[in-house]
């Protein structure tokens, strides 16, 4: 158990490390973007505001990435107050631009079976005939929309 747990924890910790530089670069890419009319201290909280945001949803991804719908739509919804109406367009197409690199970094990883190696996933087969990416419940196979198949492995065997 204890073994299993430090790869998983491994495998975390450098998908959290790539998560960073994309969360860092949706930052660089919308904070000169950031309300320029308000008090310099108030600037100053807005800037880590937003700076926070971005790390909050590349966790987010990187922890949840198939069943977070819709993650660039959430983080500007998070933000905007932060931004004046004229800059509003431009954070929401550089939010999206990045999020999007972001979710395309984390879906190659899964197509390249490199979550497989710490992660652990469901054994059962979607209809679709792919396998299944959901998290099984603790100490089981199956994740908890499969949890049926265990026991019918089990009378099977
Ligand atoms: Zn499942």
């Amino acid at each position: 158990m204890g073994a299993r747990d430090t790869v998983i924890e491994e495998h975390a910790a450098r998908l959290q490390a790539c998560m960073y530089q994309y969360s860092r670069a949706i930052y660089r890419s919308i904070r000169d973007l950031i309300d320029p009319y308000v008090a310099p201290e108030l600037h100053l909280e807005y800037r880590r505001a937003v700076l926070e945001q971005c790390e909050q949803t590349m966790e987010r991804l990187a922890r949840d990435p198939l069943y977070f719908a819709k993650p660039d739509r959430a983080l500007f919804q998070d933000i905007r107050r932060y931004f004046p109406i004229t800059a509003q367009a431009e954070v929401a197409w550089a939010v999206r631009e990045g999020v999007a690199a972001a979710v395309t970094f984390i879906e190659e990883q899964i197509e390249a079976g490199a979550l497989d190696g710490g992660v652990a996933r469901c054994r059962a087969t979607t209809r679709k005939g792919k396998p299944c990416q959901r998290t099984p419940l603790p100490d089981r196979d199956y994740c908890p929309s499969h949890q049926h198949l265990e026991a019918s492995t089990k009378v099977a065997a």
